[in-house]
């Protein structure tokens, strides 16, 4: 059913103002491109269907690459754009833009192709994978190809000084004034929330946790209605540990059974705290990642903080231990429940938040 929180979420992205933050992160659109070019013996006279395909970009680059038919769907009103846009570059023979839900409208032949551009921060806000699991649970062919094929959540242990400095001790001395009597509203209202910001690998404590793997051909919608995932950091530095930091990286990969001309071959990511020691990816049948990691290069994600009220003084490998459950809320389920519990020298403590 379509509730009033589904109408406000399709509401935000009627304005094009959202549309022109993603398509400018050059990094994520190039990288959808690249990924349809590769994959082009895929869509090549075949039938793809983009799950929210906004202005239709990602529909128009599949019809470059020689799609069939592109069935461009969005619930939001800028789909009645995208179809201007399908109009304007004479391609309406074969992007055809439906504008509802995934869950709702009708396509009357399978498809070969699902292609979705649907990860949120954190990965999972926004809760839109589990539209790209009803589209390919409709439609796609047996063999048939998802772009992205997987992608993972990950966190990590930050300390970020400056930050909680310039929100916290602001308050000590105001023009000469002690007005540390703010500070606790000061650290309810700076750190209730995650914070969507940009680090640095100098930010990181540890090696990431992978919190949440996911196949986009076997993924169930059951299983993201809670993802716990049990943590064990050892710090590598003697640092104040303020928070915790969340990134995540999709990849895209054949199906599992590819044409003969195909050839694909999974790398091992490295994940380097504070190196720029990634595998560069120079070949092309290596896997093409889309990585908001710290080390990588911006994108609009950029990280998701999870700050702690009261830093807390970390020994060079002291451990980290706990775990972490984000959740659908259940006043709405496009927001997200995260609670995290952690112990540090003996002692335990809980931080809940919610992403709105
Ligand atoms: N593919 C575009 C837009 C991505 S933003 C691009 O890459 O630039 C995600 C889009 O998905 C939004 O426009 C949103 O309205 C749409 N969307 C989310 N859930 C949907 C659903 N269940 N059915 C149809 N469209 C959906």
């Amino acid at each position: 059913p379509c509730t009033d929180f589904d109408i406000a979420y399709f509401h935000s992205y009627s304005h094009l103002g959202i549309h022109h933050e993603m398509i400018k992160d050059r990094v994520r659109t190039e990288t959808y491109r690249e990924a349809i070019m590769r994959h082009q013996s895929f869509i090549a006279g075949k039938v793809v269907v983009d799950v929210g395909c906004g202005t239709g970009i990602l529909s128009i680059f599949c019809a470059q690459a020689g799609a069939k038919r592109v069935y461009a769907v969005d619930a939001s009103e800028i789909a009645l754009q995208a179809n201007e846009v399908v109009k304007e570059n004479n391609l309406s023979d074969v992007v055809i833009v439906l504008h509802g839900r995934v869950e709702d409208v009708e396509i009357d032949e399978e498809v070969d192709v699902i292609i979705s551009e649907w990860m949120g921060y954190m990965l999972l806000y926004e809760s839109m994978l589990g539209s790209v699991i009803t589209a390919r649970d409709r439609w796609l062919k047996p063999g048939g190809l998802i772009l992205p094929s997987n992608a993972t959540l990950f966190m990590a242990p930050v300390t970020h000084t400056d930050r909680y400095s310039e929100s916290i001790d602001f308050w000590r001395n105001v023009y000469g004034i002690n007005m540390s009597a703010l500070i606790p509203l000061a650290k309810q209202s700076s750190f209730e929330e995650p914070s969507v910001e940009t680090i640095t690998g100098e930010n990181i404590l540890t090696w990431p946790h992978e919190v949440k793997h996911i196949d986009s051909y076997s993924v169930s919608i059951d299983e993201l209605k809670t993802v716990t995932s049990k943590f064990k950091f050892s710090s590598m530095m003697r640092a104040p540990l303020h928070g915790f930091a969340f990134w995540f990286d999709v990849e895209f990969n054949g199906p599992a059974i590819a044409p003969s001309n195909y050839h694909s071959t999974s790398i091992v990511d490295n994940h380097m705290a504070n190196g720029s020691q990634r595998k560069r990816r120079t070949n092309p049948n290596e896997a093409l990642v889309l990585s908001t990691a710290p080390e990588d290069p911006p994108t609009h994600w950029q990280q998701t903080l999870i700050y702690l009220y009261d830093p807390l003084a970390l020994e060079q490998d002291q451990l980290i231990e706990g775990s972490v459950t984000l959740s659908q809320s259940k006043e709405n389920a496009r927001f997200m429940n995260i609670h995290l519990e952690y112990s540090v020298g003996g002692r335990n403590y809980v931080k809940e938040s919610v992403m709105k």
